[in-house]
């Protein structure tokens, strides 16, 4: 294709950026178009790659004089929810990869493309934590945006808020920087309210003196479900904010990136995270443990080794999940995961967790964002793998089995009452 065939005369862009711009015709474009999530075909006019604020600047403003929209994306891990690309420059972060931490105030800078795995290794060292989720891959702009619900959670709160000021290229083409005292409604609206108002370009946050924690995972046999599940539910009533943690049934699958006792086993798993004393958590966990679980993790570690408790899978996949934010969890609601999840249920899901929120989740606060609490005491996600046609039919089915109940196995009738919102958080 040539440069006068390109759509929108898209090839004037490049000349103008630090960065670059791919299209379709180069060899790179289905690489720099990729999504983590591989069910999802990206087809943008162009995916741009800027090398700073000045060039997301350029961006904005040479879309919006020709007619273009513009997407901001990071890794793709929630390229789901985005519609048609079409007349659309996908404009990739990766490059503004800024990293500076201030020990001394508690403070974090990254540019919006920096991922957690970049920030959190290098705050444990310095003693310090900050309020990042299940994986590392995840970009800290798109996970704040959207809330940023992690392991201290229930004492910390959500992410989101913990965000102190944020700088971004608003559709007029200005960059901005906005906190607490200026701009400060733009501000609110963009902790919780996802990447709608503008591309943000950087911003800080937050950073808490963890230098350790009592933290890991019970792994018990998948027959167990029932019982763990219920014991989960009992437990967490009992335990202070300090404490987060996830009721999970986990089926590994047959390969060989999973370590031995777990490739190709069902488990059913309580992941626990204790802020505190090592003798606090030993005492915290002692319910738990007396159930006998076949693998114990749980020992005190610096906040780095939370990066992987959870054990998310770090390439790009096909999947399809489905999340849901629950007021309350009902003993039946427990036999009903069971029913369409655990043993005997024929489920294909990878995994279906049940995330203990509430806490300071759950508490508004002053200076808070548009996402102020999370307005439910549980996180419910499930996920499964789509590889191909029968996988992908399976994996939906043994979601709406959870969901609604329209298949044979019966629907949670126990939490579908109890559910309080859809579309609070991004997909987890
Ligand atoms: C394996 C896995 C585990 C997860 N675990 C958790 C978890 O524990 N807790 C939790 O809260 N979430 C979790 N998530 C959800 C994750 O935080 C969201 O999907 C988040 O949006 C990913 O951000 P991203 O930028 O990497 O993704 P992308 O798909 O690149 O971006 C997602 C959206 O964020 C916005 N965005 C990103 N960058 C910018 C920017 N610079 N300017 C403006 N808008 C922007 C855009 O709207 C974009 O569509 C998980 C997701 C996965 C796949």
């Amino acid at each position: 294709m040539s440069i006068v065939e390109r759509p929108y005369g898209l090839a004037s862009l490049t000349e103008t950026l630090m960065g670059s711009v791919v299209y379709p015709d180069h060899p790179s474009w289905d690489a720099a178009r990729e999504a983590y999530n591989l069910t999802v075909d990206q087809r943008p006019a162009a995916v741009a790659f800027p090398a700073d604020a000045r060039d997301v600047q350029e961006i904005v403003r040479y879309a919006a004089a020709n007619g273009l929209r513009v997407a901001p994306q990071r890794t793709g891990h929630n390229a789901s929810p985005i519609e048609s690309l079409e007349g659309v420059v996908l404009l990739k972060t990766d490059r503004l990869d800024e990293v500076r931490i201030d020990a001394a105030a508690l403070r974090a800078r990254v540019g919006a493309g920096v991922k957690w795995e970049k920030v959190v290794p290098q705050a444990s060292e310095l003693g310090l934590a900050a309020l990042h989720g299940s994986t590392p891959d995840v970009s800290i702009a798109g996970y704040g945006l959207g809330g940023g619900l992690g392991w201290y959670g229930r004492k910390h709160g959500l992410f989101t808020n913990s965000i102190t000021a944020i700088e971004l290229v608003t559709a007029d083409g200005q960059l901005r920087r906005v906190d607490a005292d200026h701009e400060p409604e733009l501000f609110w609206a963009l902790r919780g309210g996802g990447g709608s108002f503008g591309v943000v370009t950087a911003l800080e946050f937050r950073l808490f003196p963890i230098a350790e924690l009592y933290a890991g995972a019970l792994f018990f046999p998948w027959e167990r479900s029932a019982e763990v599940l219920h014991a989960w539910r009992n437990w967490i009533r009992t335990v202070p904010d300090e404490v987060t943690s996830v009721g999970r049934i986990l089926q590994f699958p047959p390969i060989d990136e999973v370590p031995e006792p777990m490739r190709g086993r069902p488990f059913v798993i309580v992941h626990a995270y204790s802020l505190g004393t090592e003798a606090e958590g030993v005492e915290r966990l002692a319910a738990l443990r007396a159930l006998g679980p076949e693998i114990d993790t749980v020992r005190m570690v610096p906040p780095v080794e939370l990066s992987e408790m959870h054990m998310d899978p770090p390439d790009p996949l096909p999947y399809v999940g489905e999340h849901l934010v629950l007021g309350a969890l009902p003993a039946a609601a427990i036999d009903d995961v069971v029913a369409a999840a655990g043993p005997g249920s024929g489920s294909t899901l990878d995994s279906v967790e049940i995330r203990h929120v509430g806490g300071a989740l759950g508490r508004g606060g002053e200076g808070h964002g548009a996402l102020d609490r999370l307005p439910g005491e549980f996180v419910y996600f499930g996920v499964g793998l789509t590889a191909d046609e029968a996988q992908d039919a399976a994996t939906r089915r043994d979601l709406q089995q959870l969901l609604s109940g329209d298949t044979d196995v019966p629907p949670l009738k126990g939490w579908r009452r109890e559910v309080v919102g859809e579309a609070l958080l991004n997909q987890l």
